[in-house]
C-alpha cells in the first residue's frame, strides 16, 4: 500500500513535490529545476508564478469569489465573455463558462442535442468524433473520444457514438498522394461515416483542429477543415471543434480555427484560457444556436456550480491582459519557429525521430525503428514513456502521445512566453535525452 493518501495515475511511482514555479521552471522540494516543455499538459501558457495574475486573483477573492449563476452575473465573467468572443472568429458571440475541457466538450454535446430539439427535430442526438482524438474523461465527452488507452470498457455507460477516420497524412496518405487529394479522400470518409450514422439522427461532430495527446500533434492536410465545415453544412449537422488544447495563443493565433479559415457553430476551450492559474474552460456558441434557444424554450440549462464564478472569470481576465501586453503570440510564433528547426536538426541527427510537426509553439514527433519505412517500434518498448522518463532525469518535461497502442510520439508545448535562451536550453536538453534514446532505440530493430 502506497505511504501516501493522495491516490495518484500511476501507483508505487515517485512523483517529486513540486514547491513552486518561475517562468518556464518548475522547482522541487530537493531543490531540482525542471524546465516546463509540456506546459504540464500544454496548460501553463504564460509560465510559472506570474505576479499581475496572483495580484488580480487577490483582489478578486478579497471582493466576491463566488456567486451563483441563477442568482447573479458578474463583472468579471461579463467582461470575459465579451473579450473571448470579440476574439473568436465570425459570430461565435456568446460564451458559457465551465470549469474543465471535459466539462466544455460535454457541454457542447448537450447544446447541439439541445439546439435540433429547439428546432423541433429531438431525433438528431448522436455526436461523431474520429479515431485518434481524446475530448476528455466524463462519460459524454469519452463517448467522442477515439482514444484506445484512456477508453477502458465501461460497457453501456459510453454512448457508442461512430468514429471516423483520422487526417495524419505522415501514417495514412498514400504515397505520392497530394496534400489537397488527402485531405479531400479524409474528410469524405468522414461524411461516409455520418451518412452511415444517418443524418437525421446525428446533431454534430466533434474534431481537435490539431490532434494532442491521441496522436502527438497532428496537424491535419490543409482544406480538410473548411471541407469537414461544407459537408456539415451540407448535411445539416452541427461542427464543434475542440480547441482545449489550441485555443488561446498555442498555435500562435487566438484559435487554430482562425488559421483554418473556418467558424465552427461551437468551439471548446480551456487549458490556456486560465493557462492553469485556475480550473477554467469556455464554449463559444454561435448567433443562430442562441437564437434558437431565444425563440424556443428560453432556458439554456447546461451549468455547473462554480460555472462562470468571478474568481474564475477574473483569473482568466488576467491571463488575457498578460497575452496582450506581453505580445505572447508574436512571440509564440517568432519562439515557434526557433524549437521548430532545432527540432528538426535533432531528427536529422537522430535518425529514429520523424515527422516532426506543429505550428505555433505545439509541436509532436515520433520514434520510429527504420527512419525509410517510417515503421513504429513495437508498443512494448514504450517509446514515449522511456523518452518522458529521460528527459525528466535531464530536467525537462515533455509529453507523452501517440496512436494507441503505439504511443510513439512525443507532444511539446511549452509557455508561450518561453525567451531565445530558453528554447536553446530546453533543445540542449532535449538532444542529451535523445542520446540517451540511443541504445534503446537499437533494440528496435
Ligand atoms: N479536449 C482536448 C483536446 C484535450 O486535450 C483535453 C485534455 O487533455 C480535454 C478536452 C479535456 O480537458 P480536461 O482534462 O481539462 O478535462
Amino acid at each position: 500500500m502506497p505511504a501516501s493518501a493522495l491516490l495518484k495515475q500511476h501507483l508505487g511511482v515517485h512523483y517529486p513535490t513540486v514547491t513552486h514555479g518561475e517562468g518556464v521552471f518548475l522547482f522541487d522540494d530537493e531543490g531540482r529545476r525542471y524546465l516546463d516543455g509540456a506546459g504540464g499538459a500544454m496548460t501553463a501558457s504564460i509560465g510559472h508564478g506570474v505576479r499581475e495574475v496572483a495580484e488580480a486573483m487577490r483582489e478578486q477573492a478579497a471582493r466576491v469569489a463566488f456567486s451563483y449563476r441563477t442568482q447573479f452575473t458578474n463583472g468579471p465573467a461579463e467582461e470575459l465573455a465579451r473579450r473571448l468572443t470579440a476574439l473568436a472568429p465570425g459570430d461565435l458571440d456568446h460564451a458559457f463558462f465551465v470549469n474543465s475541457g471535459s466539462e466544455a466538450t460535454e457541454f457542447a454535446i448537450r447544446a447541439a442535442v439541445g439546439h435540433w430539439r429547439e428546432r423541433g427535430r429531438p431525433h438528431k442526438v448522436k455526436v461523431l468524433g474520429r479515431e485518434l482524438s481524446y475530448h476528455g474523461m466524463t462519460l459524454g465527452s469519452l463517448s467522442m473520444s477515439g482514444h484506445a488507452a484512456r477508453r477502458p470498457d465501461y460497457g453501456s455507460l459510453l454512448h457508442p457514438f461512430p468514429v471516423a477516420p483520422p487526417a495524419h497524412a505522415f501514417r495514412f496518405a498514400r504515397p505520392g498522394e497530394s496534400e489537397e487529394a488527402y485531405a479531400a479522400r479524409a474528410a469524405e470518409a468522414f461524411e461516409r461515416e455520418i451518412v452511415a450514422a444517418d443524418p437525421g439522427t446525428v446533431a454534430a461532430i466533434i474534431v481537435e483542429p490539431i490532434v494532442g495527446a491521441a496522436g502527438g500533434v497532428l496537424v491535419p492536410p490543409s482544406g480538410y477543415l473548411r471541407r469537414l465545415r461544407e459537408i456539415c453544412d451540407r448535411l445539416e449537422v452541427l461542427l464543434i471543434l475542440d480547441e482545449v488544447i489550441t485555443g488561446l495563443g498555442r498555435t500562435g493565433a487566438w484559435f487554430a480555427s482562425e488559421t483554418e479559415g473556418v467558424v465552427p457553430d461551437l468551439l471548446a476551450v480551456g487549458k490556456g484560457l486560465s493557462a492553469g492559474y485556475t480550473p477554467m474552460a469556455a464554449v463559444l456558441l454561435r448567433t443562430h444556436l442562441v437564437e434558437a434557444i431565444a425563440s424556443g424554450s428560453g432556458v439554456a440549462p447546461f451549468g455547473h456550480t462554480f460555472s462562470g464564478n468571478p474568481l474564475g472569470a477574473a483569473t482568466c481576465l488576467a491571463v488575457l491582459d498578460h497575452l496582450e501586453a506581453h505580445a505572447v503570440l508574436d512571440n509564440a510564433v517568432e519562439r515557434g519557429a526557433q524549437l521548430a528547426a532545432g527540432l528538426r536538426r535533432l531528427a536529422a541527427a537522430h535518425p529514429f525521430v520523424a515527422d516532426v510537426r506543429g505550428r505555433g509553439l505545439l509541436w509532436g514527433f515520433e520514434f520510429v525503428r527504420d527512419a525509410r519505412t517510417g515503421h513504429p517500434p513495437d508498443p512494448a518498448h514504450q517509446a514515449a514513456a522511456v523518452f518522458v522518463r529521460l528527459c525528466f532525469a535531464e530536467g525537462l518535461i515533455v509529453y507523452p502521445a501517440g496512436i494507441a497502442p503505439l504511443n510513439n510520439a512525443v507532444m511539446l508545448a511549452p509557455p508561450l512566453t518561453i525567451r531565445e535562451d530558453e528554447v536553446e536550453l530546453l533543445l540542449e536538453l532535449l538532444g542529451a535525452a535523445l542520446n540517451g534514446m540511443r541504445p534503446e532505440a537499437e533494440r528496435w530493430t
